[in-house]
Formats: C-alpha cells, sequence, structure tokens
C-alpha cells in the first residue's frame, strides 16, 4: 500500500520518464513497458521507451512501437546515455537484474531518477526505490494493469493499452495454460475484453506469423535436433551459428522452440542451447518441482522463475553442452522424482 502511495506522489506531477525492459525483449517486455507507456502519457508526463536490444517483428503491431529507442552500442549510445540521465523516473519492466539490460546496466545503476522496478522475475536485485515485485504474478503486464488500477485510472485503460497487456499476458501464460494462469489473470482478461480487446486477432498477430522460411527450420530442428535423454527424462536442442545462418534466422525465430522439446510425454526438463557466436544462449523450461531458476543461476549465470529460465555461456557451443551433459546426473534424482 505504501509503495502505491508513494508512485501516486511520484507521478502527480508531469515528469520525464523512461522505460526500459530486457534484452531480446518478448511480448510480456515490450508489451508491459509500451501498456504503461501508453497510460503514463494519458497523464501528461513525457515518456520514452528504449529497448536494450532489438525484439522480433511480430510485436511491431503494437501501439507505440513507432516510437521505441533501440539501444546499440555503436550508433546511439550518448543519446542513450543522454536519455537516462536526463530522466526523473526510470522504470524497469520485466527484469530483476540490471545484466539483463547489458550495457545500459551502469548508465541505469547511476542514474539520479528514482527507479521503478515492475517484475515476476525471482530473487530481484536491490536497485529501485520502489519495488513492485510479484512473483506470483503470471506477467508483467499483470501487474501494470493492477498498477494503473490501484492508481484508480482504470478507465484509462483503453483498447491500445488493452492490446498491449494482453499480449505480455497471452504469452507468459502460454496462451493461458500454464499453472500461473490464475483468477486474477482472468479476471483481468475479462476487463480488457471489455474495453474491445481483439483477443483473436492478437494470437494470430503473435503465433501465426511465421516466415516459410522460419517453419521449414522448426522442421529441420524437431527432425534432426532434438535429443531426448529418457533417464533424464531431459530432451534438449542445440543449434549452431551456422544453422541459424543458414536458415536465416531472425530475432523471434527460435522463441517456443524449447517448448516442443518439453512437449514430449515423460520430459520434465526441456533445454535450447543456442551459439550466439558472442556467447551461447540457453532457455531452460520444466514441468513441475524441478526448479530451472535454480539450475540456471547455479551453473548458467542466468535465472527467471521455476519452470522458465535462462542463462548464458562464454565458451563455445561443445563446450557449454557437453558441461550441460555433465551436470545432469548431479540432479537425475531430482528430474526422475514423481513431479
Ligand atoms: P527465455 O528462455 O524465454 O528467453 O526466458 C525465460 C525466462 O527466463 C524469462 O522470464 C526471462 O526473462 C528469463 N531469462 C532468460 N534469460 C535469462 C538470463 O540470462 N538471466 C536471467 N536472470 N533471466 C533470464
Ligand atoms: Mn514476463
Amino acid at each position: 500500500m505504501q509503495q502505491i502511495t508513494a508512485l501516486k506522489d511520484l507521478l502527480q506531477e508531469p515528469k520525464e520518464i523512461l522505460i526500459t525492459t530486457h534484452h531480446k525483449p518478448d511480448a510480456d517486455a515490450l508489451g508491459s513497458s509500451l501498456g504503461l507507456a501508453g497510460y503514463l502519457k494519458k497523464k501528461g508526463h513525457v515518456v520514452t521507451v528504449v529497448t536494450p536490444s532489438d525484439y522480433p517483428d511480430f510485436l511491431n503491431w503494437m501501439n507505440g512501437n513507432n516510437d521505441v529507442i533501440t539501444y546499440d552500442t555503436a550508433t546511439n549510445d550518448e543519446l542513450v546515455k543522454k536519455l537516462i540521465n536526463q530522466a526523473e523516473v526510470i522504470f524497469c519492466l520485466d527484469f530483476s537484474s540490471l545484466s539483463r539490460i547489458n550495457e545500459m546496466g551502469p548508465y541505469v545503476q547511476e542514474a539520479s531518477a528514482t527507479k521503478v522496478l515492475v517484475d515476476h522475475h525471482l530473487d530481484p536485485e536491490d536497485f529501485a526505490q520502489l519495488i513492485f515485485s510479484d512473483t506470483r504474478a503470471a506477467a508483467t503486464a499483470e501487474i501494470v494493469f493492477e498498477l494503473i488500477r490501484d492508481l484508480g485510472d482504470q478507465a484509462l485503460i483503453d483498447v491500445h493499452i488493452g492490446e498491449c497487456l494482453y499480449a505480455g499476458i497471452m504469452t507468459d501464460t502460454g496462451s493461458f495454460r500454464h499453472p500461473s494462469t490464475s483468477r486474477n489473470v482472468h479476471l483481468i482478461i475479462a476487463e480488457l475484453l471489455q474495453v474491445g480487446v481483439n483477443t483473436s486477432n492478437i494470437h494470430r498477430l503473435i503465433y501465426d506469423s511465421h516466415t516459410e522460411t522460419r517453419l521449414r527450420f522448426l522442421g529441420y530442428v524437431l527432425k534432426d535436433k532434438l535429443t531426448v535423454l529418457r533417464e533424464f527424462r531431459t530432451a534438449y536442442i542445440a543449434i549452431t551459428a551456422e544453422e541459424l545462418k543458414k536458415y536465416d534466422s531472425k530475432t523471434g525465430d527460435t522463441e517456443g522452440l524449447v517448448n516442443f522439446a518439453l512437449s514430449i510425454e515423460g520430459v520434465v526438463f526441456a533445454a535450447l542451447i543456442i551459439d550466439r557466436v558472442n556467447a551461447v544462449k540457453m532457455s531452460f523450461r520444466s514441468v513441475g518441482n524441478f526448479s530451472v531458476n535454480d539450475f540456471a543461476r547455479k551453473h548458467f549465470q542466468g535465472g527467471g522463475h521455476r519452470n522458465a529460465a535462462g542463462g548464458i555461456a562464454f565458451e563455445p557451443l561443445a563446450a557449454t553442452l557437453s558441461r550441460f551433459l555433465q551436470i545432469l546426473p548431479e540432479y537425475q534424482d531430482q528430474l526422475l522424482k514423481d513431479n
């Protein structure tokens, strides 16, 4: 309650506000950012959304997308630094550790702005003055909806803001099937329907917008790259930089692949391991009690949620994969336990 009162006070007068979110923003990262931006603009604030990297084209339909500034070390470092330094308030959405915004991390850390963290990841770092962290929330967009409502402004949530928030909740709940899909989630969705959000259209924009190449890449990966380790109830996919190149893979093209590995009967742990040249990026998913957050945190400098997390390794793909395979026996008992 205190926090929301403090936020209300902070936003009493029009402010210069910067909103940022994690590297390679997904629909929740971008949707919660643009939903919040839409609301704050209606309240008379000057708002800039800055993402630490590019994001998939299938998110470009969101209202406010055209004004997003994508940080790029080579082209706009000075501009972004300036924007961060002149902001009076910085909202950090959908991430819990400053390492998730890459080069922008130290700038935000040192900025004099009041920082507001809005997030649902585990173990938030202590860098913000106001913290709205709810690890039980299905999506950051759910928390943004609640913040706007608790600030007394639900009436300002129009169809444009609603679409952004819907996209975040829809994707982070796996289209309303993960256990995080609470009654509260459905009640919020009912409110978004009320303002005219076209839910099936948003689903289509996000999930049925594959290029032909992407679909063929998916076919190749499922046929030739998927490995199932029954003894660990684990399935993984490792993709080389050459394969990404061959299939002309774009940002977002590998999203969702890890879920195919998890969809195999009996599998409780899935990993997607991708050679991004400068680093190996990993996506982890689990069902039941096995915590991929703990796994990613302990072995791959990452984190996330219990059943969805990510990590990174600064060694070649083959070395990362063999380390992954060497670690698995440590977890065999946990993985074989009834989930
Ligand atoms: P994804 O596998 O979809 O990239 O990410 C799954 C979840 O883990 C997301 O909530 C994402 O924010 C988080 N995540 C992904 N990569 C990392 C990472 O390197 N570090 C941390 N702390 N979280 C990550
Ligand atoms: Mn999220």
